[in-house]
């Protein structure tokens, strides 16, 4: 925790000290906490990324991606949000940018009851339970590491019924006159988490274009802690998981970088370099589409549907997921794996099939236990309705 209370001094002392703070980005505060689960994310793309090189079949993989993605998004369409202090003015603000996510995938915020935005009153107020004051004297961090400076947000449709904040953005209210660009981009960005988007940055395009160094002395982060935030997810074709389509620079969901934080080789050009943007960008509207798709495309009145986009340029497919869906698609998973065990377990006299047999075997295993892991950490899908808000 020290090196988290030496990043809110050196923040204070440079928007004490510094004018040039807002157009500089000295202060970075963003520091997503959503550790567990993309820790456990992380893992299941490794597994999927390794599954993929040891032959395991394409189609069991996307089956994983399937079940991953059916549960982070959200299940109920009309989330609800609730704060636990701010002004009106804020409120406004932050709602109003929040919304414009609202434009491009079939979800909707419901921030307010009778005309006032609803108040957090517990872990069970709203979906989405936002805090926009680091003052707040009240205990809002029971269960949780005492996330209160900096901005955040939990990811998608995670189980957080024990937390009291999910989403936090107590810099709007300091910056939202001093820096409206830097504001504007965080309260899209960690809508976007909560959302079930993941960071753009994190993605393989962006792997050994950062300076770590500079960036655990300008964060007063450890070098690994800015690695679990800036450094890459391992990746694959299919382990696209929490991103949707090719990396996209102009991503909301990437850092507004400062320069020093990016490297460059002579003669190369980082790939991940772009001026600083707050609005969200073409792929962004697209992906939260394919996440969210539109109402009318829905089979039946309950039956809602997700979709994922492969690579970039490839048409958007469109995936049931009632848990009907998702037990299907958890059944042809677990019945390739039985097929690639029982290929295991068949000697042959050619000893390098029988080891490459085993190997699939147990990656596929890996990647199935991996997923479990993950899915044992989302909000439970049955009795999903979302919770009243307060009046
Ligand atoms: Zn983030």
């Amino acid at each position: 925790m020290s090196q988290l209370r030496v990043t809110y001094l050196l923040t204070s002392l440079a928007i004490v000290l510094m004018p040039q703070y807002a157009a500089a980005h000295d202060g970075f505060t963003a520091r997503d906490p959503s550790q567990k689960i993309e820790k456990q994310v992380g893992s299941l793309r490794e597994k999927m990324a390794t599954a993929q090189a040891a032959g395991v079949p394409a189609e069991a993989l996307q089956s994983a991606r399937f079940v991953y993605l059916a549960g982070v998004a959200w299940r109920n369409l009309a989330i609800t949000v609730c704060f636990w202090n701010g002004s009106k003015a804020t409120q406004d603000l932050v709602m109003k940018l929040a919304n414009e996510w609202t434009q491009y995938g079939a979800i909707t915020f419901s921030a307010k009851t009778n005309g006032s935005y609803n108040v957090c009153q517990d872990a069970s107020s709203a979906n989405i339970r936002v805090s926009l004051d680091d003052g707040d004297t009240r205990d809002l961090y029971v269960n949780q590491e005492d996330n209160r400076k900096g901005n955040w947000s939990y990811l998608g449709n995670v189980d957080l019924s024990t937390y009291l904040v999910t989403l936090n953005l107590p810099d709007v209210v300091r910056l939202r006159t001093r820096d409206p660009g830097w504001t504007h981009h965080a309260i899209r960005h960690e809508f976007g988490h909560a959302l079930g988007l993941e960071h753009e940055h994190q993605r393989a395009e962006c792997a050994g274009w950062f300076n770590f160094d500079e960036i655990a002395k300008d964060t007063g982060w450890t070098v690994d802690y800015a690695k679990t935030q800036i450094g890459t997810f391992p990746d694959s074709d299919l382990a696209g998981l929490g991103t949707v389509g090719g990396y996209d620079k102009n991503s909301i969901m990437q850092y507004n970088f400062a320069k020093n934080w990016l490297l460059t080789k002579p003669g190369e050009t980082n790939p991940c370099i772009r001026p600083d943007i707050e609005d969200l960008s073409d792929k962004d509207k697209a992906g939260i589409r394919a996440l969210y798709p539109p109402v009318e495309a829905m089979p039946g009145p309950h039956a809602g549907l997700r979709s994922a986009k492969g690579k970039e340029g490839e048409p958007v497919q469109s995936r049931p997921t009632s848990p009907e869906d998702i037990a299907k698609e958890r059944e042809k998973l677990n019945q390739i794996q039985a097929t690639l065990q029982a290929k295991a377990l068949q000697r042959s006299g050619d000893a390098e099939a029988n080891a490459k047999a085993v190997h699939a075997a147990a990656a596929l295993q890996d990647v199935i236990t991996s997923l479990d892991q993950v899915e044992s950490m989302m909000r439970p899908t049955t009795g999903s309705t979302p919770p009243a808000p307060n009046p």
